[in-house]
């Protein structure tokens, strides 16, 4: 975009000529384009949420818990039951997303004269964070064509750069695989210095038997573990991630953080919904089963989906996708664009959100697919993974 010169001049020098991220927000029927719950919080958190708000409006005179120590240990709670690994409240941090969390972890372990290093395409927020911090971005590369993570390629080249931070993210957003386990202490002994995150946004979608990496935590101290409530808990509005870590790295985050950054609402909203959980996953299974309905359809299409653990499908096989993201729109889909060629990126959505999609790419697959490329040229799209629950 273009700015008054008064306002350019003035911009730090390496903030010109950037772009704001900017998954467009459009008023579509089929919204599959952010990895949201297509699914509306169930009453029963609402009217919770609404009896507990009712009290805590009335204190609002009053700074929110500046440690929200009770937010804490209902996170503690959770993970032990969703993981089965116990932690205690104060290895447990929380910020408005875990977006915010990651840019706490940035500013406490990053910086000006410092590097971090990710896997491309990974999560397009993390060199985001990290360079609008002044942290030099190193962009490491996953295999060109499966978008795995060879474990040895990872080790090599994080030992190239000797980061400061390492940003991982399993399952990864936007391929929806997870990591090897073995490649999390693999990295953590490739790069002795650094904090290594791994971004767990999409840890619940997982399937059966993919292990977390809070397994580790009580090993591996620069280790940090990332969640956020703004998918599987179908909150992405109420603004709520979280973070696992040893308590001394988590006490750290208090240097860097602005004080009272949760309001008492968004505390209180996250609480009532954490004592609701297993109402509020309750749709993770029927997302699972249309993102596997996904992977399946759009392969019988011959297209390339990848093999997902999260609540998404990338996919391949395409002529121009940008070309389709438009065809797509026009039937009142909206998919995500990531920027790698002849690829897109969908949501999960409710079965009938799932359908109008499949239909409208039904619709396309003849005119819109890479035909130069024969199936012989092809990496096995469509390997078998386990069932849906
Ligand atoms: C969606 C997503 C998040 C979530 O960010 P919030 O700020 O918690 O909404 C984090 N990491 C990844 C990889 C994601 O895809």
């Amino acid at each position: 975009m273009s700015r008054i010169p008064e306002v350019e001049a003035a911009l730090r020098p390496d903030l010109r000529g950037r772009t704001a991220y900017g998954a467009p927000q459009l008023d579509v029927a089929v919204q599959l384009n952010t990895n949201e719950s297509s699914y509306p919080v169930p009453g029963e958190v609402i009217a919770d949420a609404l009896d507990r708000l009712r009290t805590d409006l009335e204190g609002l005179n009053r700074y929110p818990d500046r440690e929200f120590s009770s937010l804490r240990a209902a996170l503690a709670d959770y993970l032990a039951m969703q993981s089965g690994v116990r932690l205690s409240p104060a290895q447990l941090w929380a910020g408005n997303g875990s977006n915010e969390v990651l840019q706490h972890l940035v500013q406490a372990f990053g910086g000006p004269g410092r590097t971090a290093i990710g896997f491309t395409p990974a999560y397009s927020m993390h060199p985001i964070i990290a360079e609008t911090l002044g942290t030099r971005w190193v962009d490491g590369q996953r295999h060109a064509e499966s978008f795995d993570l060879d474990v040895d390629s990872a080790a090599e080249q994080v030992r190239a750069c000797d980061p400061d931070l390492v940003l991982l993210c399993s399952p990864n957003n936007p391929t929806g695989t997870a990591l090897p386990f073995a490649a999390i202490e693999t990295v953590l002994a490739a790069a002795p210095r650094a904090i290594v995150v791994v971004d767990e946004a999409y840890a619940e979608f997982a399937r059966p038997g993919t292990r977390s990496a809070l397994e580790l935590l009580g090993d591996h101290h620069r280790l940090v573990v990332t969640r956020t409530m703004s998918k599987a808990f179908t909150l992405a509005g109420a603004r709520l991630g979280y973070l696992a870590a040893h308590p001394d790295l988590v006490d750290a985050l208090r240097l860097v953080r602005l004080p009272y950054h949760l309001s008492t609402p968004t505390q209180a909203v996250a609480e009532v919904a954490l004592r609701h959980a297993p109402a509020l996953l309750a749709t993770v299974d029927a997302i699972k089963a249309e993102r596997d309905r996904l992977v399946e359809e759009l392969a019988a299409m011959g297209l390339r989906p990848v093999p997902s653990d999260a609540n998404f499908v990338l996919f391949g096989g395409l002529a121009d996708a940008a070309e389709t993201w438009e065809a797509l729109l026009a039937a009142g889909v909206l998919v995500r664009d990531i920027g790698i060629p002849g690829h897109l990126r969908v949501t999960a959505g409710t079965p009938e959100e799932t359908s109008r999609f499949l239909e409208a790419m039904g619709d396309l697959v003849p005119e819109h697919l890479d035909h130069a490329q024969r199936p012989a040229d092809r990496p096995a799209a469509h390997r078998h993974h386990g069932g849906t629950s």
